[in-house]
C-alpha cells in the first residue's frame, strides 16, 4: 500500500490549514465547533483549528464536526528500548521494547524534559516533514524485532492519548500478534476515553506530577490533579501500574508532597511502584539547577515508609 492510499483514510491526518468555509453538499446546518471528549481541556474547535494540546484537530464531517488526529500515524521517534528505561520497574525486567512517539501534549509543563517534541504543533508543513508509520507497519515492525528480546509497544516519549485513534488501532493489532501494550503517560485523559482502552493497555507508567491543583494550574491543566488520580486508580485496578513523580524545584520539592503522594497509591495498593526522577534543567527551566541528589534520596526514604517499591531516576 502507497502512502497515497494510507492518506485516504478517514483517520489520517486532516489539515490544520482546512478552510473553516461550509462543505459544498447540502446537509442539516452543521454545529460550528465540535468538542474534543479526550481530555479535560475540553476544546472547543472550528474547522482546521487545532486543540491545545497541538495534535487533535476540528474538522468537518457529513453529519456536523468533530475532532480528529492532526497527525495520525506521523511519528517523531522509535526505539527499542530496555523496559526499565519507560520506567517500568516491575513489568518484564529485563526486557525490550518498542517505543514510539509522535507530536504534542495537552500539558504545557515549563519543566518539560521533551518540550521539543510535546511543545510543537501538528501544522500541515511539520506533518508533511514526519515519517509516517501506520499501525500495521508498526506492529510488523514490533513482530520483526521479537528476537532480539520485544515484548510489544510503549506509547511514549510525548502524551501518547492525544493520538487516541492511533494507540487503540495500533494497541488492537499488538495484542492480535501476542504482544503487549505499554502506555506512558501524564494520565490527564477523560474516564471515558480511558475505559475504553483498558483492555488493549497491559502496563502504564503516570505521571504524577505533583499533589497540589495549584501546580497543575502551572502546566495549563484545569481539575488536573482529580482527573490524573482518577485515571490512576482506573488502571491500577486493571492492569500493571508503576508512577513517576519528577522532583521539580519550586514545584513539588517539599517532603509534605512526597509523603502524600506515597500515603495516597499505598491507599490504592502498597505495591505500586513509585519513581522519584531528579529535574535536570529544560525548556522554560534552564536556569534552574537540578536538586541535590541526597534530596532524592530523602524523598525515597519517605515514600518507602508507605510503599513497597519506591525508586530513584534521572540520578
Ligand atoms: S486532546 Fe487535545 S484537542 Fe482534545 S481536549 Fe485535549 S487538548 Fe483539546
Amino acid at each position: 500500500m502507497s502512502e497515497a492510499d494510507r492518506a485516504d483514510r478517514p483517520a489520517s491526518p486532516a489539515s490544520p490549514d482546512a478552510s473553516d468555509a461550509p462543505d459544498a453538499p447540502p446537509s442539516p446546518p452543521a454545529p460550528d465547533r465540535a468538542v474534543c471528549p479526550i481530555c479535560p481541556q475540553a476544546c472547543r474547535l472550528r474547522a482546521g483549528q487545532l486543540g491545545n494540546c497541538g495534535a487533535r484537530v476540528g474538522a468537518r464531517v457529513a453529519a456536523g464536526s468533530e475532532v480528529r488526529p492532526a497527525a495520525f500515524g506521523r511519528i517523531t521517534a522509535l526505539a527499542l528500548d530496555p523496559i526499565e528505561k519507560k520506567p517500568l520497574a516491575r513489568f518484564w525486567p529485563g526486557s525490550q521494547i518498542l517505543s514510539v512517539g509522535g507530536i504534542g501534549c495537552n500539558l504545557h509543563c515549563p519543566f518539560c524534559q521533551n518540550a521539543e517534541i510535546s511543545q510543537c504543533r501538528a501544522s500541515a508543513g511539520l506533518v508533511a516533514g514526519l515519517r509516517y508509520l501506520p499501525p500495521e507497519d508498526l506492529v510488523a515492525e514490533a513482530v520483526r524485532l521479537g528476537p532480539r528480546g520485544n515484548i510489544g509497544v510503549a506509547y511514549t516519549y510525548n502524551e501518547p492519548f492525544i493520538a487516541y485513534e492511533y494507540l487503540q488501532q495500533s494497541a488492537r493489532l499488538v495484542h492480535a500478534a501476542g504482544l503487549l501494550n505499554v502506555v506512558v503517560s501524564n494520565g490527564y485523559i477523560n474516564a471515558g476515553p480511558l475505559r475504553q482502552l483498558l483492555p488493549l493497555i497491559d502496563a502504564a507508567n503516570i505521571d504524577l506530577k505533583a499533589f497540589r491543583q495549584s501546580a497543575y494550574d502551572q502546566m495549563g491543566a484545569p481539575h488536573g490533579l482529580e482527573r490524573v488520580q482518577q485515571s490512576i486508580e482506573l488502571l491500577a485496578a486493571h492492569c500493571h501500574l508503576e508512577v513517576t513523580t519528577l522532583i521539580v524545584p519550586g514545584l513539588n520539592d517539599d517532603a509534605g508532597q512526597i509523603t502524600e503522594i506515597a500515603a495516597w497509591l499505598a491507599s490504592i495498593n502498597k505495591d505500586i511502584p513509585l519513581h522519584i526522577t531528579r529535574f535536570h534543567p529544560a525548556y522554560k527551566m534552564l536556569k534552574t539547577p537540578a536538586p541535590a541528589r541526597p534530596q532524592i534520596f530523602g524523598y525515597v526514604r519517605l515514600a518507602e515508609r508507605h510503599l513497597n517499591y519506591v525508586y530513584a531516576g534521572n540520578i
